[in-house]
C-alpha cells in the first residue's frame, strides 16, 4: 500500500521533531494532500491508526486537508480552478493547458506535542 510507506515518512519525522524537543507525546497532526497527489485519504488516516500503534503518537489525530488542483496560465499568468484536468483552459483569456501550481501536495503541515 502507497499510503502506508508515504505515512511512515510523515510519522517518523513526526516522532523525530516531538523527541527533539523533548516531548512524550503527539496530540495531532495536520497534512496537506493534494488531491492529484494520488494519495487517498481515508487510506492515509487508516495506515496512520495501526502505524502510530505502540509510538508516542497512538491516538492522536490525523487532520487531512485537502488541496484542490489550480492551473497558472502559461499565457495571462491568472490562476484558475480548472474543469477540465487533463486539458484546463484558461478562464482570462481562453489558452489551453497551463502549468498545475497546487494539487499535489503532500506534507507535514502541523504537530501538537506535549
Ligand atoms: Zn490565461
Amino acid at each position: 500500500m502507497h499510503e502506508a510507506s508515504l505515512m511512515k515518512t510523515a510519522l517518523d519525522l513526526a516522532l523525530s521533531q516531538a523527541a527533539a524537543q523533548g516531548a512524550r507525546r503527539v496530540h495531532r497532526l495536520g497534512m496537506r494532500v493534494g488531491d492529484l497527489s494520488g494519495v487517498v485519504p481515508d487510506a492515509l488516516q487508516f495506515a496512520f491508526e495501526a502505524l502510530s500503534l505502540g509510538s508516542a503518537a497512538e491516538g492522536a489525530r490525523l487532520d487531512i486537508e485537502r488541496v484542490a488542483p489550480r492551473y497558472a496560465c502559461d499565457t495571462c499568468g491568472a490562476e484558475f480552478d480548472p474543469a477540465e484536468e487533463l486539458l484546463p483552459e484558461c478562464p482570462h483569456c481562453g489558452a489551453l493547458g497551463g502549468r498545475l501550481c497546487r494539487g499535489l501536495e503532500l506534507e507535514l503541515t502541523s504537530l501538537e506535542i506535549s
